[in-house]
């Protein structure tokens, strides 16, 4: 096969099974509302969980950063992609949450793969939930180490697999709150289990940090535990991008020297670092915007009646809907999107086969008018033959 044949075969594969990707250009999509095509929709898709990526303290700190210090870093951190913006949001960040110190990166994605990447040897193993993100699992699938996956969300499996013996360290990896299920890790009996056997814990808390806890410090804090390695990433409660690495010294001197993505990457912008100091205070001053979220949460979930499609038992701002097959969610969608309601499907392999879902996701700056009318439409939908 040539590479062209090999490519098209793959498209029209991907086609077959409904699992064909596409984006659509929006203009303005990241709020309550989403515009397409000069429409309105009500939007349950965004990750902006605490609606920070409109906030104007936000928005106008990156424009004095960016009238300080240009829009670009110029290099990596190694050479000019580190200013006093960089180090002052590290510095807030480590104080914030507790460790000794925090690393910027410029997205989640390039975290882990980054942490992944620069720890994990041949004689090492890597034990990961089930459901972890593709950028954890990839990273590890991808390293020398080995990779065994445990039973999602449950400690008696990750504690079968490290009683099997090894050579090198190992490293347990999990989320805070499972990206497309919502549930929640039970940390400190994962904790409990690597502090038996001597792993290191790696919790990615991209959907938990400046939702859950006190001051929106997230899933580890809220559940009282403190793994060696925490990821949290600033693509959604923050509403800017970007993500930071929370470890101890000697972890963050030796990323500074071994993690590549922060010796041959072009760093973010400093006027970014300064937007995501701004969204750093907001997310901490933010219980109002949290009491919000959580109020939508509880109303959709009381609203929500018996239906053909099954809710997952998630308290987070992440409420899957179950629906199975890929072609079935697709019809949901683009109905509920002729009724002015847009929700992203997932389906596999971002997701197990015949778990196709809608992924709906509450902000705190839906109003109840705008839940009620998602229960409706979904209520409807329902109805429909
Ligand atoms: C979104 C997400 C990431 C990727 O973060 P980006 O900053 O968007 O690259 C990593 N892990 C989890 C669990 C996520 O949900």
């Amino acid at each position: 096969m040539s590479w062209l044949q090999r490519i098209e075969a793959a498209l029209v594969q991907r086609q077959h099974a409904d699992a064909y990707r596409m984006r659509l250009a929006n203009q303005g999509g990241s709020g309550r509302w989403l515009m397409q095509n000069e429409r309105r929709y009500l939007n349950f898709s965004s990750n902006d969980y605490l609606g920070l990526s409109h906030h104007p303290e936000v928005v106008r700190a990156w424009q004095r950063g960016a009238e300080q210090y240009g829009v670009g870093s110029g290099g990596s951190g190694h050479v000019t992609g580190y200013t006093e913006a960089h180090a002052e949001l590290e510095h807030q960040l480590a104080v914030w949450l507790g460790y000794p110190r925090a690393l910027l990166f410029i997205s989640g994605y390039a975290a882990n793969q980054a942490v992944v990447a620069a720890l994990a040897q041949a004689d090492d193993r890597i034990l990961a939930d089930k459901f972890s993100h593709a950028s954890l699992l990839e990273a590890a699938a991808q390293s020398p180490a080995t990779l065994r996956r445990f039973q999602h969300n449950r400690a008696d499996s990750l504690k079968m697999l490290l009683e099997k013996p090894v050579q090198g360290q190992t490293l347990v990896v999990t989320e805070g709150v499972f990206s497309m299920d919502g549930d929640t890790a039970p940390l400190p009996a994962l904790q409990a289990q690597c502090r038996a056997h001597h792993a290191w814990l790696m919790v990615d808390d991209a959907h938990g940090i400046g939702v859950l806890g006190d001051e929106g410090r997230g899933s580890c804090w809220q559940q009282g535990v403190k793994p060696e390695i925490l990821i949290v990433t600033f693509g959604k409660a923050f509403g800017v991008s970007g993500a930071a690495v929370l470890c101890a010294e000697p972890l963050a001197e030796y990323l500074l020297q071994f993690a590549r993505h922060l010796i041959y990457s072009t760093s973010m912008p400093a006027a970014q670092a300064c937007a995501l100091r701004a969204s750093l205070n907001c997310v901490r001053q933010g219980d109002a915007r949290r009491e919000a979220l959580r109020r939508n949460i509880a109303q959709f979930r009381a609203g929500f009646s018996q239906s053909s499609y099954r809710l997952m038992d998630s308290r987070s701002a992440i409420q899957p809907l179950i629906v199975g097959e890929n072609a079935l969610v697709l019809a949901l969608m683009r109905h509920l999107r002729e009724l002015g309601v847009w929700v992203s499907a997932m389906r596999p392999p971002t997701v197990p086969p015949g778990s196709a879902r809608l992924r709906i996701t509450l902000t705190a700056e839906h109003q109840p008018e705008d839940i009620s009318r998602l229960l409706t439409v979904l209520h409807h939908a329902d109805k429909k033959p």
